[in-house]
């Protein structure tokens, strides 16, 4: 009865597997080829819709002869271009209306009859379907009704299956994205939904889609609305009670907000407008050169301060883009970027962004450790289409399998947000205390970088704060903290854990995290001027942090542990000024923790070799092993070229674990592991069988390595590990871990 129609559906399954551009092709050849089989046509294609050139673009098409070259697209493969307002494709699509047209003798077409049916999904126009036949009247009225009904069920698998057309960005050589998965690799794991928000474009580029009202008095009104909605967007963050962080939350938006306050600022723009300068225009100009003139400053942090120049002038603009709405919000958007600054990432987490996907950049540590902090999923790819998704765009993120689907449909959306619902934890199942099944302790802290880590600590049940990356704040103010802001942010710290143990690392700074204005130019920063070189070779910034961790700690258990440490000289001369600080504080009178535990990162491998002897001048040593595999295999943490190479269970790497174990003699218990191979479900037993009590992951893993602990016993980690150091190969040891997880399947 519907004969097109039902040879469509038999293809109908297909149309969700397709994630390449050639399957999308194959995919639309195979849906018109049964259609000009059932019709007797010549040819078929199928037009998309490119809203950005208001053209109908051919997509696919099937040739049965070579009709093809006569419209002169087939050889060069340039697309076939329709103008919406002038051609019979166009207005078929315009007026969502099939049209036949017949063609004379005399006309010289190769065909006599031309149906062009409108490809709609619901209310949205997707493009047109065309089939072209060689006897006049091919098409009946049945077939116009039934042909209407196969293009719908063609736009209903193509609009699930894919962004059909998507306009592509001015003067972009590259495709339009039709895949519906973007892959890419996971930077911070986590799904997210929303719309996607490219922000490649610039204050230019939403400066261009504002309208101009034309008078001086609807310019004005439309900028100081704009001016209103976005102090009012900034005071609302500010006093934001959902997000913790308020010291940094300050530290990052202040800056923005005394520019909105600064008359001679907002004179400048108001002054363009009464000039005759539409709105949009004015606040472009004078962001801009405000911009200009602090990216020229030789000072490289005033320089930095163009960005929030830029940043502010992006939400002025984007509030005047959306006049009538409550305004522009990063809620529920998944943010396009080439690149970004950690106090952006803050920033779009602070306002409620959805996720992040990054196009090529190579993420640094600590965008990634941030993101986890902040429950962004964040994903990096390569994929050039990613540049062509519009705004608006419906998308699914799921970071944690480096996947991004465009428009998806509800059968993926449902089964990727169920594997989710699935993961997360029953709340209150906490088991208080790590320990073994035979009751043997091994306690499991919890590493935090962000004040909301350490409330998500403590409600995980984490058994004290067992590092804290210090650095984290620096780097999102991108400068230096004064002695007062870290006290309030230790201090907050300190008061969050209610008398559990809190070890508080001095910045780690050098590296991949480095202060512009502060950090000088290294050729092997990995290998320059990091973590305690950084703090020793600026004294007034060191004491000022440890002044400030000292005074936070008073009447708590508190540890101070210093980073990068490749020997023992390193940590007397730190010791010497921890001890320099205690006498300032006590002249001055301020109270603070005059005991405090004092500790060294092991994480450089001249460092593990010297782990008896800085076990004897330190309280505890804490395995710093995502920079101790970096340096022993000399592979940059960083480099997702190398992630194969980077293997925290190479037998080298464990066999230096059991060597520092061995090196601290009695002091062996007071070590700790607090990089990520504390939290491997595979590694946790080797640790432990070595002789680790106690481990240091990230908060939302304290509860999962209390269970895994639960599936050993003390005799079971020791033979486990005594097997481990006895494997000499990678790949031997492959097929160990292999056996162990089928020995010990994840609970
Ligand atoms: C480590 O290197 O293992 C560690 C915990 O420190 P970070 O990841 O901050 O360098
Ligand atoms: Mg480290």
């Amino acid at each position: 009865m519907h004969k097109y129609s039902d040879a469509l559906s038999s293809i109908s399954n297909k149309a969700s597997l397709f994630e390449t551009d050639q399957e999308m092709d194959g995919f639309l050849k195979e849906a018109i080829s049964p259609l000009m089989e059932q019709s007797g046509a010549s040819l078929g294609a199928i037009f998309g819709y490119d809203e950005s050139t208001r053209e109908l673009v051919l997509r696919a098409g099937y040739d049965s002869g070579d009709y093809w070259d006569s419209m002169r697209c087939g050889k060069n493969k340039m697309p076939l271009r329709f103008a919406l307002d002038d051609s019979e494709l166009g207005r078929a699509f315009r007026d969502d209306s099939v049209r036949i047209i017949s063609y004379k003798e005399e006309d010289k077409s190769p065909f006599r009859t031309k149906i062009l049916i409108p490809v709609v999904r619901g209310p949205e126009k997707l493009g047109v379907l065309m089939l072209a036949h060689q006897s006049p009247g091919a098409f009946s009225r049945e077939d116009t009704a039934d042909l209407r009904k196969a293009a719908s069920l063609l736009g209903d698998m193509l609009a699930e299956a894919t962004a059909f057309i998507v306009p592509a960005e001015k003067g972009a050589s590259v495709p339009v994205p039709r895949s519906r998965v973007i892959r890419g690799l996971k930077a911070s794991a986590g799904i997210a939904q929303g719309t996607a928000l490219p922000v490649w474009s610039d204050i230019d580029s939403v400066a261009d889609t504002i309208a101009s009202s034309g008078s001086v008095d609807g310019e004005m009104e439309l900028f100081e609305k704009a001016l209103e909605l976005s102090s009012s967007q900034l005071e609302k963050i500010q006093k934001s009670t959902s997000f913790t962080d308020t010291e940094m939350i300050s530290l990052i938006f202040t800056a923005q907000l005394y520019m909105l306050k600064d008359n001679s600022f907002l004179e400048k723009m108001r002054k363009g407008i009464r000039d005759g300068r539409s709105a949009a225009a004015s606040v472009r100009e004078v962001i801009q050169s405000y911009a200009d003139r602090f990216a020229s400053m030789s000072e490289a942090r005033l320089a930095e301060k163009a960005q929030d120049v830029r940043d502010l002038g992006y939400r002025i603009l984007s509030n005047m883009a959306r006049p009538d709405k409550a305004g522009f919000s990063y809620n529920d958007k998944i943010v396009l970027s080439r690149h970004i600054y950690p106090s952006d990432l803050f920033r779009l987490a602070v306002e409620g962004v959805a996720g992040v996907v990054l196009r090529g950049a190579g993420v640094t540590a600590h965008i990634s450790i941030l993101a986890r902090s902040l429950s962004v999923p964040v994903l990096i790819t390569d994929d050039k289409s990613l540049l062509n998704v519009p705004e608006g765009l419906p998308l699914l993120l799921d970071a944690t399998s480096g996947k991004l689907y465009i428009r998806p449909d509800d059968k993926i959306r449902a089964a990727i947000l169920d594997k989710e619902k699935r993961k997360l934890r029953t709340q209150g199942s906490y088991i208080l205390k790590g320990h073994l099944s035979d009751g043997e302790p091994v306690s499991v802290h919890a590493n935090i970088n962000i004040l909301k880590d350490a409330e998500d600590a403590k409600r995980e049940g984490a058994e004290g704060i067992g590092l804290y990356r210090s650095e984290f704040p620096f780097i999102l103010k991108n400068d230096f903290l004064s002695e007062e802001q870290q006290y309030r942010l230790y201090r907050s710290i300190v008061e969050s854990q209610s008398g559990k143990p809190v070890t508080l690392r001095t910045a780690d700074i050098g590296g991949d995290k480095l202060l512009q204005g502060r950090s000088e130019a290294e050729s092997n920063p990995f290998l320059g001027v990091r973590g305690i070189r950084f703090s020793l070779a600026n004294r007034e910034m060191f004491h000022d942090q440890l002044r400030a961790m000292l005074r936070a700690g008073a009447g708590a258990d508190l540890g101070i542990m210093f980073p990068m440490v490749s020997g023992v000289e390193e940590l007397l001369q730190a010791r010497e000024e921890l001890e320099f600080c205690m006498k300032q504080l006590e002249e001055r009178g301020d109270p603070f923790n005059a005991r405090p535990r004092v500790g060294a990162m092991v994480e450089l491998p001249s460092a593990a070799m010297a782990a008896g002897e800085l076990a004897e001048y330190s309280d505890f040593l804490s395995i710093g092993s995502n920079d101790l595999t970096m340096y022993l295999l000399a592979v940059d943490r960083t480099n997702e070229n190398l992630s194969h190479l980077y293997r925290s269970h190479h037998p080298t790497v464990l066999k230096v674990l059991a060597s520092i174990m061995e090196e601290a003699g009695d002091k062996a218990d007071q070590i700790s592991v607090c990089g990520d191979i504390a939290s491997d479900p595979l590694l946790v037993p080797v640790l432990v069988g070595m002789g680790i009590r106690k481990l240091s992951v990230a908060p939302s893993r304290v509860d999962a390595v209390k269970q895994r602990l639960m599936q050993f016993s003390l005799n079971e980690v020791e033979d486990i590990s005594r097997e481990i150091l006895s494997i000499k190969r990678l790949d031997e040891m492959d097929r160990y871990m292999k056996s162990l997880q089928e020995r010990y399947p994840l609970a």
